[in-house]
């Protein structure tokens, strides 16, 4: 079964003011307008960049995003019980 992780889809505007850095926490390249960006969920790093954050997650946290997928099937077994 193939399992993708949905991100939230809506896109929130913020400047650069807002997340208090002008640069990728990731890959350390200065934010351009209307780069998206987005934090880690399981560590505090920071803003980075989407793509540098899905690397990201996927390198750093392997052991947490499994975590959540055997989580949610949990769940989904719950809901038709
Ligand atoms: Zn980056
Ligand atoms: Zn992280």
């Amino acid at each position: 079964m193939v399992t993708v992780l949905w991100r939230e889809c809506w896109l929130k505007p913020l400047s650069i003011y807002d997340i208090e850095t002008e640069s990728c926490k990731s890959c350390k390249i200065t934010l351009e307008d209307q780069d998206f960006v987005t934090s880690c969920e399981f560590c505090d790093i920071g803003i980075m960049h989407d793509n540098c954050a899905n690397s990201h997650i996927l390198n750093k946290h392997k052991d947490d995003v499994k975590k959540k997928i055997e989580l949610h099937k949990d769940k989904r077994l719950h809901d038709y019980q």
